[in-house]
Protein backbone atom coordinates (compact mmCIF):
# COMPACT_ATOMS: atom_id res chain seq x y z
CA UNK A 1 0.00 0.00 0.00
CA UNK A 2 1.13 3.87 -0.63
CA UNK A 3 2.44 5.49 2.26
CA UNK A 4 -0.11 8.29 1.70
CA UNK A 5 -2.89 5.40 1.52
CA UNK A 6 -2.16 4.36 4.90
CA UNK A 7 -2.39 7.33 6.67
CA UNK A 8 -6.84 8.01 7.03
CA UNK A 9 -7.29 11.22 4.94
CA UNK A 10 -8.34 12.72 8.13
CA UNK A 11 -5.39 12.78 9.60
CA UNK A 12 -4.28 16.63 11.31
CA UNK A 13 -0.60 17.76 10.69
CA UNK A 14 1.06 18.18 14.12
CA UNK A 15 4.54 19.89 14.17
CA UNK A 16 6.60 18.77 16.92
CA UNK A 17 9.74 21.22 17.87
CA UNK A 18 12.19 20.39 20.51
CA UNK A 19 15.18 22.28 22.43
CA UNK A 20 18.06 21.22 20.76
CA UNK A 21 19.42 19.31 23.54
CA UNK A 22 19.75 15.69 23.53
CA UNK A 23 17.71 14.68 26.47
CA UNK A 24 14.93 16.67 24.91
CA UNK A 25 15.45 15.73 21.07
CA UNK A 26 15.77 12.02 22.42
CA UNK A 27 12.71 11.90 24.48
CA UNK A 28 10.94 14.01 21.65
CA UNK A 29 11.99 11.89 18.79
CA UNK A 30 10.32 8.57 21.25
CA UNK A 31 6.98 10.68 21.70
CA UNK A 32 6.96 11.25 17.69
CA UNK A 33 7.37 7.87 17.13
CA UNK A 34 4.32 6.63 19.53
CA UNK A 35 2.24 9.49 17.45
CA UNK A 36 3.17 8.19 14.24
CA UNK A 37 2.26 4.60 15.24
CA UNK A 38 -0.97 6.40 16.03
CA UNK A 39 -1.16 7.26 11.92
CA UNK A 40 -0.97 11.23 12.79
CA UNK A 41 0.81 13.18 10.47
CA UNK A 42 3.94 14.40 11.13
CA UNK A 43 6.80 17.28 10.79
CA UNK A 44 9.66 17.12 13.42
CA UNK A 45 11.76 19.66 13.51
CA UNK A 46 15.72 19.57 14.47
CA UNK A 47 17.82 22.91 15.04
CA UNK A 48 20.42 22.27 12.07
CA UNK A 49 23.05 20.98 14.13
CA UNK A 50 21.13 18.74 16.27
CA UNK A 51 19.77 16.77 12.45
CA UNK A 52 23.14 16.71 11.27
CA UNK A 53 24.86 15.17 14.76
CA UNK A 54 21.62 12.49 14.15
CA UNK A 55 22.13 12.05 10.63
CA UNK A 56 26.42 11.42 11.76
CA UNK A 57 25.51 8.74 14.46
CA UNK A 58 21.81 6.96 14.10
CA UNK A 59 19.42 5.38 12.44
CA UNK A 60 16.88 7.92 12.58
CA UNK A 61 15.73 8.73 9.11
CA UNK A 62 15.78 4.96 8.24
CA UNK A 63 13.83 4.69 11.35
CA UNK A 64 11.10 7.23 10.55
CA UNK A 65 10.90 6.61 7.26
CA UNK A 66 8.19 2.95 7.09
CA UNK A 67 5.41 5.86 8.55
CA UNK A 68 3.27 7.81 6.61
CA UNK A 69 3.59 11.60 6.25
CA UNK A 70 6.30 11.89 8.90
CA UNK A 71 8.99 14.63 7.50
CA UNK A 72 12.14 15.86 9.40
CA UNK A 73 12.69 19.82 8.72
CA UNK A 74 15.63 21.55 9.94
CA UNK A 75 16.13 25.63 11.37
CA UNK A 76 19.10 27.06 12.99
CA UNK A 77 19.61 28.06 16.42
CA UNK A 78 21.39 30.83 16.08
CA UNK A 79 24.87 29.57 17.64
CA UNK A 80 28.34 29.55 15.46
CA UNK A 81 29.09 26.34 14.51
CA UNK A 82 32.25 25.64 16.85
CA UNK A 83 29.93 26.72 19.94
CA UNK A 84 30.01 23.88 22.35
CA UNK A 85 26.66 23.57 23.16
CA UNK A 86 27.42 22.06 26.64
CA UNK A 87 27.88 23.38 30.09
CA UNK A 88 26.46 26.46 31.47
CA UNK A 89 27.23 27.86 28.23
CA UNK A 90 24.45 26.10 26.66
CA UNK A 91 22.10 28.81 28.03
CA UNK A 92 23.54 30.93 25.31
CA UNK A 93 21.00 29.50 22.95
CA UNK A 94 17.69 30.81 24.72
CA UNK A 95 18.95 34.30 23.40
CA UNK A 96 19.98 33.39 19.66
CA UNK A 97 17.08 31.62 19.49
CA UNK A 98 14.81 34.36 20.68
CA UNK A 99 16.56 37.04 18.04
CA UNK A 100 17.73 34.71 15.34
CA UNK A 101 15.23 31.07 15.33
CA UNK A 102 11.90 32.67 15.99
CA UNK A 103 11.07 35.19 13.19
CA UNK A 104 12.21 32.01 10.90
CA UNK A 105 10.07 29.55 12.41
CA UNK A 106 7.07 32.27 12.32
CA UNK A 107 7.84 32.64 8.53
CA UNK A 108 8.05 28.91 8.07
CA UNK A 109 4.78 28.02 9.98
CA UNK A 110 2.94 30.91 7.85
CA UNK A 111 4.28 29.06 4.50
CA UNK A 112 3.98 25.41 5.55
CA UNK A 113 2.00 22.69 3.85
CA UNK A 114 -0.22 21.33 5.18
CA UNK A 115 -1.09 24.13 7.24
CA UNK A 116 -0.05 22.98 11.09
CA UNK A 117 -3.26 21.77 12.69
CA UNK A 118 -0.78 22.07 16.11
CA UNK A 119 2.21 22.69 17.50
CA UNK A 120 3.64 20.04 20.19
CA UNK A 121 6.37 22.36 21.18
CA UNK A 122 9.38 21.88 24.16
CA UNK A 123 7.99 23.66 27.02
CA UNK A 124 10.73 25.61 27.33
CA UNK A 125 10.42 26.96 24.12
CA UNK A 126 8.85 30.09 25.01
CA UNK A 127 9.54 30.97 21.27
CA UNK A 128 6.98 28.63 20.14
CA UNK A 129 4.28 29.22 22.66
CA UNK A 130 4.73 33.68 20.83
CA UNK A 131 4.25 32.20 17.52
CA UNK A 132 1.61 29.95 17.61
CA UNK A 133 -0.17 31.97 19.39
CA UNK A 134 0.32 35.12 17.27
CA UNK A 135 -0.86 32.82 14.02
CA UNK A 136 -3.56 31.25 16.47
CA UNK A 137 -2.22 27.75 16.14
CA UNK A 138 -3.69 25.03 18.83
CA UNK A 139 -0.18 24.48 21.13
CA UNK A 140 0.11 21.62 23.44
CA UNK A 141 3.64 21.84 25.32
CA UNK A 142 6.05 19.24 26.56
CA UNK A 143 8.24 19.59 29.77
CA UNK A 144 10.55 17.01 28.99
CA UNK A 145 11.49 17.14 32.35
CA UNK A 146 9.87 15.20 35.63
CA UNK A 147 6.60 16.95 36.75
CA UNK A 148 8.16 17.85 40.55
CA UNK A 149 10.94 20.35 38.57
CA UNK A 150 7.94 21.53 36.93
CA UNK A 151 5.86 22.34 39.45
CA UNK A 152 8.96 23.56 41.42
CA UNK A 153 9.94 26.25 38.47
CA UNK A 154 6.34 27.04 38.35
CA UNK A 155 6.69 28.42 42.34
CA UNK A 156 9.49 30.13 41.57
CA UNK A 157 7.55 33.51 41.56
CA UNK A 158 5.91 32.48 44.80
CA UNK A 159 9.33 31.47 46.47
CA UNK A 160 10.30 35.25 45.63
CA UNK A 161 7.30 36.96 46.81
CA UNK A 162 7.89 34.70 50.32
CA UNK A 163 11.14 36.05 50.58
CA UNK A 164 12.46 32.85 50.31
CA UNK A 165 14.59 33.39 46.47
CA UNK A 166 17.50 34.61 45.90
CA UNK A 167 19.58 31.65 48.37
CA UNK A 168 21.43 34.00 49.71
CA UNK A 169 24.87 32.15 50.08
CA UNK A 170 26.45 28.91 51.05
CA UNK A 171 25.12 29.13 54.46
CA UNK A 172 21.93 29.15 53.48
CA UNK A 173 21.70 26.34 51.61
CA UNK A 174 20.18 23.52 54.21
CA UNK A 175 17.07 26.23 54.78
CA UNK A 176 13.45 24.62 53.94
CA UNK A 177 11.58 26.03 50.88
CA UNK A 178 8.17 25.89 51.82
CA UNK A 179 5.86 28.23 49.17
CA UNK A 180 6.12 24.86 46.96
CA UNK A 181 2.58 23.12 47.56
CA UNK A 182 3.77 19.36 48.53
CA UNK A 183 7.51 19.79 49.19
CA UNK A 184 6.49 22.14 52.35
CA UNK A 185 8.77 19.64 54.78
CA UNK A 186 11.79 18.54 52.80
CA UNK A 187 12.71 20.68 49.70
CA UNK A 188 16.05 22.78 50.74
CA UNK A 189 17.62 25.49 49.28
CA UNK A 190 20.51 23.04 48.58
CA UNK A 191 17.81 21.09 46.14
CA UNK A 192 16.99 24.03 43.59
CA UNK A 193 18.42 24.81 40.51
CA UNK A 194 21.69 26.84 40.42
CA UNK A 195 19.96 30.01 39.00
CA UNK A 196 17.72 30.62 41.77
CA UNK A 197 20.81 31.78 43.27
CA UNK A 198 20.95 34.96 41.27
CA UNK A 199 17.88 36.80 40.78
CA UNK A 200 18.43 37.15 36.97
CA UNK A 201 16.70 37.35 33.49
CA UNK A 202 17.45 33.68 33.59
CA UNK A 203 15.69 33.40 36.90
CA UNK A 204 12.37 35.72 35.57
CA UNK A 205 12.37 33.79 31.99
CA UNK A 206 12.09 30.15 33.09
CA UNK A 207 9.62 31.36 35.86
CA UNK A 208 7.69 33.19 33.18
CA UNK A 209 8.00 30.26 30.52
CA UNK A 210 6.94 27.49 33.05
CA UNK A 211 3.78 29.74 33.99
CA UNK A 212 2.73 29.77 30.34
CA UNK A 213 3.19 25.78 30.14
CA UNK A 214 -0.09 26.35 32.19
CA UNK A 215 -1.78 28.04 29.67
CA UNK A 216 -2.41 25.92 26.36
CA UNK A 217 -4.75 23.15 24.87
CA UNK A 218 -2.61 20.61 27.94
CA UNK A 219 0.93 19.77 29.40
CA UNK A 220 2.20 17.10 28.46
CA UNK A 221 4.65 15.27 30.60
CA UNK A 222 7.21 12.28 30.45
CA UNK A 223 6.40 11.15 33.87
CA UNK A 224 3.68 8.01 35.28
CA UNK A 225 1.11 8.77 37.77
CA UNK A 226 2.44 5.83 40.50
CA UNK A 227 6.05 8.00 40.37
CA UNK A 228 4.53 11.81 40.92
CA UNK A 229 0.84 11.47 41.57
CA UNK A 230 1.30 13.92 44.60
CA UNK A 231 2.51 16.44 43.01
CA UNK A 232 0.38 15.88 39.99
CA UNK A 233 -2.48 16.65 41.66
CA UNK A 234 -1.38 19.93 42.71
CA UNK A 235 -0.52 21.00 39.69
CA UNK A 236 -3.77 20.16 38.52
CA UNK A 237 -5.45 22.53 40.17
CA UNK A 238 -3.64 25.21 38.22
CA UNK A 239 -3.79 22.86 34.68
CA UNK A 240 -6.52 19.90 34.97
CA UNK A 241 -5.35 18.90 31.49
CA UNK A 242 -2.11 17.26 32.03
CA UNK A 243 -1.35 14.24 29.69
CA UNK A 244 1.41 11.56 31.83
CA UNK A 245 2.91 9.42 29.02
CA UNK A 246 6.21 8.02 30.21
CA UNK A 247 8.38 7.17 30.68
CA UNK A 248 8.43 7.38 27.00
CA UNK A 249 11.19 4.49 25.87
CA UNK A 250 8.98 1.62 27.73
CA UNK A 251 6.12 3.37 26.31
CA UNK A 252 7.43 3.37 22.64
CA UNK A 253 8.68 -0.52 23.79
CA UNK A 254 5.90 -1.29 24.53
CA UNK A 255 3.17 -0.31 21.72
CA UNK A 256 6.07 -1.25 18.93
CA UNK A 257 5.64 -4.82 20.80
CA UNK A 258 2.02 -4.47 19.86
CA UNK A 259 2.47 -3.72 16.48
CA UNK A 260 4.86 -6.22 16.16
CA UNK A 261 7.54 -4.07 15.06
CA UNK A 262 11.27 -3.87 16.17
CA UNK A 263 13.14 -1.52 18.13
CA UNK A 264 16.33 -0.46 16.71
CA UNK A 265 18.79 -1.00 19.34
CA UNK A 266 16.68 0.10 21.74
CA UNK A 267 16.48 3.87 19.32
CA UNK A 268 19.26 5.44 21.51
CA UNK A 269 19.04 9.16 19.30
CA UNK A 270 22.52 9.78 20.37
CA UNK A 271 24.72 13.36 19.16
CA UNK A 272 27.62 10.93 19.74
CA UNK A 273 28.94 7.81 18.41
CA UNK A 274 27.88 5.14 20.38
CA UNK A 275 30.21 2.51 21.45
CA UNK A 276 28.29 -1.34 21.55
CA UNK A 277 31.86 -2.60 23.25
CA UNK A 278 30.89 -1.95 26.40
CA UNK A 279 28.26 -4.77 26.50
CA UNK A 280 30.26 -7.72 25.77
CA UNK A 281 32.74 -6.66 28.35
CA UNK A 282 29.38 -6.28 30.29
CA UNK A 283 28.75 -10.38 29.67
CA UNK A 284 31.79 -11.00 31.26
CA UNK A 285 30.91 -9.50 35.13
CA UNK A 286 29.19 -11.24 37.84
CA UNK A 287 25.05 -10.13 38.14
CA UNK A 288 24.71 -6.78 39.76
CA UNK A 289 28.26 -6.52 40.21
CA UNK A 290 28.92 -3.04 38.07
CA UNK A 291 28.05 0.70 39.26
CA UNK A 292 27.47 2.28 35.69
CA UNK A 293 28.88 6.29 35.82
CA UNK A 294 27.60 8.64 33.68
CA UNK A 295 26.64 11.85 33.47
CA UNK A 296 24.73 12.94 30.32
CA UNK A 297 25.16 14.84 27.56
CA UNK A 298 25.32 18.66 28.96
CA UNK A 299 27.71 17.92 32.08
CA UNK A 300 31.19 19.23 32.14
CA UNK A 301 33.95 18.76 34.76
CA UNK A 302 37.10 19.94 35.82
CA UNK A 303 39.98 17.38 35.88
CA UNK A 304 40.03 17.84 39.66
CA UNK A 305 36.13 16.30 39.98
CA UNK A 306 37.00 13.76 37.14
CA UNK A 307 40.00 12.56 39.53
CA UNK A 308 38.01 12.37 42.60
CA UNK A 309 35.21 10.55 41.59
CA UNK A 310 37.68 8.16 39.74
CA UNK A 311 39.71 7.87 43.15
CA UNK A 312 36.41 7.28 45.08
CA UNK A 313 35.41 4.67 42.43
CA UNK A 314 38.75 2.51 42.44
CA UNK A 315 38.71 2.86 46.21
CA UNK A 316 35.72 1.55 46.62
CA UNK A 317 37.04 -1.86 45.43
CA UNK A 318 34.00 -1.96 43.05
CA UNK A 319 33.86 -2.84 38.91
CA UNK A 320 32.47 0.30 36.82
CA UNK A 321 31.35 1.03 33.60
CA UNK A 322 32.51 4.51 32.80
CA UNK A 323 31.02 7.08 29.82
CA UNK A 324 33.66 9.85 29.74
CA UNK A 325 32.04 11.67 26.43
CA UNK A 326 34.36 14.08 24.13
CA UNK A 327 34.45 17.17 25.52
CA UNK A 328 33.27 16.34 29.05
CA UNK A 329 36.89 18.37 29.91
CA UNK A 330 36.58 21.50 28.29
CA UNK A 331 40.23 22.36 29.73
CA UNK A 332 41.24 19.25 28.21
CA UNK A 333 40.24 19.94 24.74
CA UNK A 334 36.94 19.52 22.42
CA UNK A 335 37.18 16.66 20.07
CA UNK A 336 38.54 13.27 20.69
CA UNK A 337 40.12 11.18 23.19
CA UNK A 338 40.44 13.63 25.76
CA UNK A 339 40.70 10.80 28.81
CA UNK A 340 43.66 11.26 31.38
CA UNK A 341 45.60 8.19 30.44
CA UNK A 342 46.66 7.35 34.37
CA UNK A 343 42.73 7.05 34.58
CA UNK A 344 42.72 4.40 31.66
CA UNK A 345 45.78 2.52 32.88
CA UNK A 346 44.38 2.50 36.38
CA UNK A 347 41.35 1.55 34.62
CA UNK A 348 42.29 -1.90 33.85
CA UNK A 349 41.29 -4.13 36.54
CA UNK A 350 38.24 -3.74 36.88
CA UNK A 351 36.64 -0.83 34.89
CA UNK A 352 35.83 0.12 31.85
CA UNK A 353 35.82 3.60 29.81
CA UNK A 354 33.57 4.23 26.80
CA UNK A 355 32.85 7.59 25.30
CA UNK A 356 29.34 6.63 24.59
CA UNK A 357 27.37 4.09 26.01
CA UNK A 358 24.22 2.54 24.84
CA UNK A 359 22.58 3.81 28.31
CA UNK A 360 18.88 2.24 27.60
CA UNK A 361 20.93 -0.99 27.34
CA UNK A 362 23.19 -0.56 29.34
CA UNK A 363 21.04 0.02 32.08
CA UNK A 364 18.93 -3.18 31.10
CA UNK A 365 22.17 -5.45 31.92
CA UNK A 366 22.00 -8.03 34.36
CA UNK A 367 25.78 -7.16 35.67
CA UNK A 368 24.55 -3.46 36.63
CA UNK A 369 24.07 -2.78 40.07
CA UNK A 370 24.33 0.70 40.37
CA UNK A 371 23.97 4.05 38.53
CA UNK A 372 25.68 7.14 39.52
CA UNK A 373 24.20 9.63 37.06
CA UNK A 374 23.82 13.30 36.77
CA UNK A 375 20.08 13.26 37.97
CA UNK A 376 19.44 14.13 34.25
CA UNK A 377 15.65 13.24 33.85
CA UNK A 378 15.68 10.72 30.96
CA UNK A 379 18.64 9.11 32.85
CA UNK A 380 16.54 8.59 36.06
CA UNK A 381 13.61 7.62 33.82
CA UNK A 382 15.77 4.72 32.28
CA UNK A 383 16.91 3.76 35.95
CA UNK A 384 13.60 3.90 37.30
CA UNK A 385 12.23 1.30 34.83
CA UNK A 386 15.19 -1.30 34.42
CA UNK A 387 14.94 -0.89 38.76
CA UNK A 388 18.58 0.33 39.11
CA UNK A 389 19.14 2.44 42.40
CA UNK A 390 21.10 5.66 41.84
CA UNK A 391 23.59 7.88 43.45
CA UNK A 392 22.88 11.58 42.56
CA UNK A 393 25.64 13.95 41.39
CA UNK A 394 22.99 16.83 39.75
CA UNK A 395 24.73 19.39 37.99
CA UNK A 396 22.21 22.05 36.81
CA UNK A 397 18.90 22.69 36.02
CA UNK A 398 16.11 20.30 37.17
CA UNK A 399 18.56 17.66 38.57
CA UNK A 400 18.52 19.34 41.63
CA UNK A 401 15.41 18.83 42.82
CA UNK A 402 15.19 14.93 40.65
CA UNK A 403 17.93 14.00 42.72
CA UNK A 404 16.15 15.07 46.25
CA UNK A 405 13.22 13.02 44.98
CA UNK A 406 15.56 10.10 44.26
CA UNK A 407 16.35 9.53 47.63
CA UNK A 408 14.19 11.49 49.87
CA UNK A 409 10.74 11.16 48.23
CA UNK A 410 11.20 7.83 46.36
CA UNK A 411 13.64 5.99 48.49
CA UNK A 412 15.58 4.91 45.18
CA UNK A 413 18.94 6.01 46.20
CA UNK A 414 21.44 8.37 47.48
CA UNK A 415 22.08 11.88 46.84
CA UNK A 416 25.50 13.41 46.70
CA UNK A 417 24.21 16.98 45.67
CA UNK A 418 26.89 19.37 45.42
CA UNK A 419 30.20 17.02 47.22
CA UNK A 420 32.60 15.94 44.72
CA UNK A 421 34.71 14.18 47.17
CA UNK A 422 36.68 10.56 46.75
CA UNK A 423 35.78 9.76 50.55
CA UNK A 424 32.21 10.58 49.78
CA UNK A 425 32.02 8.79 46.67
CA UNK A 426 33.42 5.62 47.99
CA UNK A 427 31.45 5.43 50.64
CA UNK A 428 28.12 5.70 48.52
CA UNK A 429 29.43 3.52 46.72
CA UNK A 430 29.99 0.96 48.81
CA UNK A 431 26.19 1.94 51.02
CA UNK A 432 24.72 1.57 47.49
CA UNK A 433 25.77 -1.75 46.61
CA UNK A 434 26.41 -3.44 49.65
CA UNK A 435 25.56 -2.35 52.79
CA UNK A 436 21.82 -1.29 51.62
CA UNK A 437 21.33 -2.91 48.48
CA UNK A 438 18.79 -4.70 49.42
CA UNK A 439 16.73 -1.91 50.96
CA UNK A 440 17.17 -0.08 47.51
CA UNK A 441 16.51 -3.14 45.41
CA UNK A 442 13.12 -3.58 46.98
CA UNK A 443 11.59 0.01 46.75
CA UNK A 444 13.71 -0.04 42.52
CA UNK A 445 11.71 -2.91 41.82
CA UNK A 446 8.95 -1.81 43.09
CA UNK A 447 9.23 1.35 41.20
CA UNK A 448 9.78 -0.83 38.11
CA UNK A 449 6.78 -3.19 37.92
CA UNK A 450 4.44 0.03 38.14
CA UNK A 451 5.89 1.99 35.45
CA UNK A 452 5.51 -1.45 33.36
CA UNK A 453 2.31 -1.59 34.36
CA UNK A 454 1.05 2.05 33.65
CA UNK A 455 2.21 1.60 29.91
CA UNK A 456 0.51 -1.53 29.41
CA UNK A 457 -3.05 -1.89 28.10
CA UNK A 458 -5.41 0.02 30.39
CA UNK A 459 -2.58 1.73 32.12
CA UNK A 460 -2.09 5.54 33.07
CA UNK A 461 0.19 6.46 30.52
CA UNK A 462 -1.11 4.44 28.19
CA UNK A 463 -4.57 5.71 28.70
CA UNK A 464 -3.21 9.26 28.70
CA UNK A 465 -1.61 8.75 25.09
CA UNK A 466 -4.56 7.45 23.52
CA UNK A 467 -6.25 10.40 25.35
CA UNK A 468 -3.87 12.70 23.34
CA UNK A 469 -4.40 11.20 19.98
CA UNK A 470 -8.16 11.93 19.83
CA UNK A 471 -7.80 15.39 21.13
CA UNK A 472 -5.11 16.13 18.40
CA UNK A 473 -7.86 14.24 15.73
CA UNK A 474 -10.24 16.88 16.66
CA UNK A 475 -8.54 19.58 16.40
CA UNK A 476 -8.72 19.70 12.64
CA UNK A 477 -12.41 18.44 12.65
N1 LIG B 1 22.86 8.62 26.95
C1 LIG B 1 23.30 7.58 26.15
N2 LIG B 1 24.58 7.16 26.30
C2 LIG B 1 25.45 7.71 27.19
C3 LIG B 1 24.98 8.75 28.01
C4 LIG B 1 23.69 9.18 27.87
O1 LIG B 1 22.55 7.06 25.32
O2 LIG B 1 26.60 7.27 27.24
C5 LIG B 1 21.47 9.08 26.79
C6 LIG B 1 20.63 8.65 27.97
O3 LIG B 1 20.14 7.35 27.75
C7 LIG B 1 19.56 9.72 28.02
C8 LIG B 1 20.23 10.94 27.41
O4 LIG B 1 21.42 10.49 26.79
O5 LIG B 1 18.44 9.32 27.26
C9 LIG B 1 20.62 11.98 28.44
O6 LIG B 1 19.47 12.63 28.84
P1 LIG B 1 19.29 13.16 30.31
O7 LIG B 1 17.96 13.81 30.37
O8 LIG B 1 19.52 12.08 31.29
O9 LIG B 1 20.46 14.20 30.52
P2 LIG B 1 21.02 15.45 29.66
O10 LIG B 1 21.96 14.89 28.67
O11 LIG B 1 19.85 16.15 29.05
O12 LIG B 1 21.72 16.27 30.70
Amino acid sequence: MDKEEQRPQTSPHVLIFPLPAQGHVNSMLKLAELLALAGLKLTFLNSDFVHEQLLRHTDVVSRFVKYAGFEFRTIPDGLPDEHPRAGHGFMEIFETLESITKPIFNEMLVNMKPRVDCLLADGVLGIAVDVAQELGIPIIQFRTISACSTWAYFAVLDMIQAGELPIKGKEDMDRLITSVPGMETFLRCRDLPGFCRVMDSTLQRISEDTRKNFKGHGLLLNTFEDLEGDILSHMRTKSPNIYTVGPLHLHLRTRLCESDQTLFEQSPNSFYKVDRSCLSWLDKQPKGSVLYVSFGSLTVLSSEQVFEFWFGLINSGKRFLWVLRPGIMPEKGDEGNNIPVELIKGTKERGCLVSWAPQEEVLGHGAIGGFLTHSGWNSTLESVVEGVPMICWPYFADQQINSRFVSQVWGLGLDMKDLCDRHIVEKMVNDLMVERRDEFLKSTTKMAKLARECVNVGGSSYCNLDRLVEDIRSMNS
